[in-house]
């Protein structure tokens, strides 16, 4: 699956989401959405390192399991960000994280 074809499923998905519960999915819901799910990865993360109530520990397989999903979540939702702002993701990340202009 090329890049772009993930994008666009995800965007598909949070539309369908913003339909079914009638959200109106614009610039502001996707960015305290996208810090959200970031809380969401940082709290998994204390889950897995066991630096959390003990009655929130779970096995490793499972956390980590949950690290995957909240990992998903944040990406998710940058992609989301990325439509919503009219940002080529794809071309950005190939420019920031791969080009040795790093502009
Ligand atoms: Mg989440």
């Amino acid at each position: 699956m090329q890049f772009k074809d993930l994008q666009q499923g995800v965007v598909n998905n949070a539309l369908s989401y913003g339909q079914k519960y009638q959200i109106a999915i614009d610039e502001d819901f996707a960015l305290l959405k996208l810090i959200e799910e970031v809380g969401e990865f940082a709290q998994a993360v204390l889950i897995h390192r066991k630096k959390s109530r003990p009655e929130k520990h779970v096995s490793e397989e499972v956390s980590r399991g949950e690290l995957a999903k909240e990992l998903a979540d944040v990406v998710g939702m940058t992609m989301v960000n990325a439509h919503l702002f009219g940002i080529d993701l794809e071309e950005a990340l190939n420019k920031k994280w791969l080009s040795q202009e790093k502009k």
